[in-house]
């Protein structure tokens, strides 16, 4: 048993260990390899403009396609990408496509910015603003077209050096947007201190809309967001019900199942087609 064991004893899982530490095991092995074994894949999720009625944009979400247990959620492997590092390399490979997919977009025609999600463990490494440039010079992406999505949870980390960095990507050009906020350390105090561009709100916000006091919360928070000059995302619209309040409310830009789920290249451009947008 894992517990009980001598410190030389070799020690590989105990008999009482759940189905999810085993799991958890079994995916932190393999996802060392995964990346030379070419297992992850991009999947594209539209933002919308509704008053323009218009594409606005496209978040770029990880998957991982693992040879036995199928896809996995970036909701459970990127924790454990995290605690191993092995976040750095997969955040540069995603910088990369997503530039790549992007700029492939711009020559067909289609010019909107690109949106990747950021760990706040990539503030601990140094060479962001490095891994952010080379990646955008290699896939000959103009920085200005590249939003990068970080989380409140990072007020938990040094917000000075957190700070430094996101300026110096951001005199790039690179956008930065507060991914969904609300949730969480929710501290409405990161906004005036952290430069931003887009303010994403998170889901949970979309799904209360229903609610009157929580509507007014909603508002509020989209009023100071256009205080702030921000421009405001609503995440998770799933209904027309959804678009309406939003739009009551002064949101028009708009992501989520409504719109479009998160989808491969192939689906993705159809998707565009049938808007007449590809
Ligand atoms: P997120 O950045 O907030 O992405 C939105 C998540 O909400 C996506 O889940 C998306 O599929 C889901 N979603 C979108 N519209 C709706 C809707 O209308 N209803 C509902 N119920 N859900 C909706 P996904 O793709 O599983 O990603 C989960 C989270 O994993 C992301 O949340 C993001 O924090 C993280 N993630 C994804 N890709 C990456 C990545 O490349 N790097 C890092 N560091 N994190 C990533
Ligand atoms: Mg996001
Ligand atoms: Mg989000
Ligand atoms: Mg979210």
């Amino acid at each position: 048993r894992a517990k009980g064991a001598g410190k030389n004893q070799y020690c590989v899982y105990s008999e009482d260990m759940g189905f999810q530490e085993l799991r958890k095991m079994e995916l932190e092995k393999d996802l060392y390899l995964a990346l030379d074994n070419e297992q992850f894949y991009l999947v594209y999720q539209p933002r919308w403009n509704v008053k323009e009625n218009g594409l606005a944009g496209w978040e770029a979400l990880i998957r991982w396609n693992h040879p036995r247990l199928g896809v996995i959620s970036p909701y459970e492997f990127i924790p454990i990408a995290e605690e191993t590092g092995l976040i750095v390399p997969i955040t540069r490979w995603t910088l990369k496509q997503a530039s790549l997919q992007c700029r492939e977009w711009h020559s067909r025609g289609v010019k909107q910015p690109v949106s990747v999600n950021l760990s706040v463990r990539l503030f601990q490494t140094e060479s962001l603003q490095e891994m952010v440039q080379s990646t955008l010079k290699e896939a000959d992406l103009d920085p200005l077209w590249m939003e990068l999505e970080i989380t409140e949870s990072m007020v938990l980390h040094d917000i000075h050096e957190i700070i430094a960095q996101v300026e110096s990507i951001r005199s790039m050009g690179v956008k930065f947007a507060m991914d969904d906020f609300g949730t969480g350390y929710s501290s409405i105090g990161l906004l005036d201190r952290i430069p931003l561009d887009t303010l994403k709100l998170d889901r949970l916000f979309t799904n209360n809309l229903e609610i009157p006091t929580k509507r007014g919360i909603i508002s509020a928070i989209i009023m100071m967001a256009e205080n702030l000059e921000l421009e405001i995302v609503a995440e998770g619209v799933e209904n027309q019900e959804h678009v309406d309040f939003l739009m009551q409310l002064g949101c028009h830009v708009m992501q989520g199942y409504y719109y479009g789920r998160p989808m491969g290249i192939e689906e993705i451009e159809e998707w565009m087609k049938q808007r007449s947008i590809l």
